[in-house]
């Protein structure tokens, strides 16, 4: 993917951020995630039924990459099952960590291909993604 490309993708999930804002419902999964070397603090919400990602929620105080990839996240994720979120999960987390990923299963995520690149930037990307694992592991701990 070109890079203009990857910028615009990042831009355009920042400027109308999918699935932002909260809900009352309490059949959700939730969780909190701050990033003390950025401004970025996310509330996430997910919903699970027969182990697929039903829904999943976002929002809070976060610079671009971190609301566009919780974004990107959100898209990414709806509708998979709880074993192949944990697939992706994973390949998302090597990316940025410069180990080996398989991107076709990261779909519209593999924008962030380069953020090892500025590892001062990584947590804002991973922010949201650490939050999704942190809710998933609490769900498999039941
Ligand atoms: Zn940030």
């Amino acid at each position: 993917m070109d890079n203009n490309l990857k910028r615009s993708i990042i831009l355009d999930h920042y400027q109308n951020p999918h699935n932002r804002g909260l809900i009352e419902d309490a059949t959700y999964f939730k969780t909190n995630m701050n990033n003390e070397s950025c401004i970025d603090e996310l509330n996430i919400m997910l919903k699970v039924e027969d182990d697929i990602i039903k829904d999943i929620k976002f929002d809070g105080e976060a610079c671009a990459l971190c609301i566009s990839s919780a974004s990107i996240m959100t898209e990414t994720l709806i509708g998979k099952s709880i074993k192949e979120a944990e697939n992706i999960l994973q390949n998302f987390l090597n990316m940025a960590t410069e180990k080996e990923y398989d991107k076709e299963v990261l779909e519209e995520a593999v924008v962030y291909d380069e953020v090892s690149k500025t590892p001062n930037r990584e947590k804002c990307v991973l922010l949201s993604w650490w939050g999704i694992e942190k809710i998933l592991n609490e769900i498999k701990a039941k």
